[in-house]
C-alpha cells in the first residue's frame, strides 16, 4: 500500500481532501497531531528490514537500521534516513512541557516527537517517538 505523490517539494491537500484520503483515525493523527495509544501501534516491536515511508505521502522517513527498543510504547528511531526528510516544531501544546514536534517535510503530516537526553545507548541518543499510524513499512526484498 504505497501512497506515493509525484514531486518532491511541500504537498498540499485541503483538509476535506484529507478526509477522504485518510481514514478518521489516519487523518486525526497525521492532519490533527493526534498520537495513538500507546503499546497499541502495529509497529511498536517491528524488528522487520525495510523504510519507513508516510502514511500520507509515502515520503521515505527511517530505516529499520534506526528503529530500536525504546519500550515507550511506540516505534522508537535514533535518527531519519535524513534529516531534510522531516521538519521540526517546537509544540508547547502541554504547558511546561515544551516538545519538539516531527513532521513529514514533504506533505506536513504529524508524524510523533523528537526527544534527546533519555539515556539511550544510540549512536544519537535522540528518540524519534513515531506513531505507527502514521507510518507504512515496506519490507526489503531479499
Ligand atoms: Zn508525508
Amino acid at each position: 500500500m504505497t501512497k506515493l505523490f509525484p514531486g518532491n517539494g511541500r504537498f498540499f491537500l485541503s483538509d476535506e481532501q484529507w478526509r477522504e484520503y485518510l481514514s478518521p483515525e489516519e487523518f486525526h493523527i497525521l492532519r490533527e497531531a493526534g498520537t495513538e495509544a500507546p503499546f497499541t501501534g502495529e509497529y511498536t516491536d517491528t524488528t522487520t528490514d525495510g523504510v519507513y515511508s508516510c502514511r500520507a505521502c509515502g515520503h521515505e522517513l527511517f530505516r529499520s537500521e534506526t528503529k530500536f527498543a525504546s519500550h515507550c510504547g511506540w516505534p522508537s528511531f535514533f535518527a531519519p534516513v535524513a534529516e531534510e526528510q522531516v521538519r521540526y516544531l517546537d509544540d508547547d501544546s502541554i504547558p511546561g512541557r515544551p516538545r519538539v514536534e516531527v513532521r513529514c517535510a514533504n506533505c506536513d503530516s504529524h508524524l510523533g516527537h523528537v526527544f534527546k537526553g533519555e539515556g539511550y545507548d544510540t549512536p544519537t541518543g535522540l528518540r524519534y517517538c513515531m506513531n505507527s499510524v502514521s507510518l507504512t513499512l515496506t519490507p526489503d526484498e531479499d
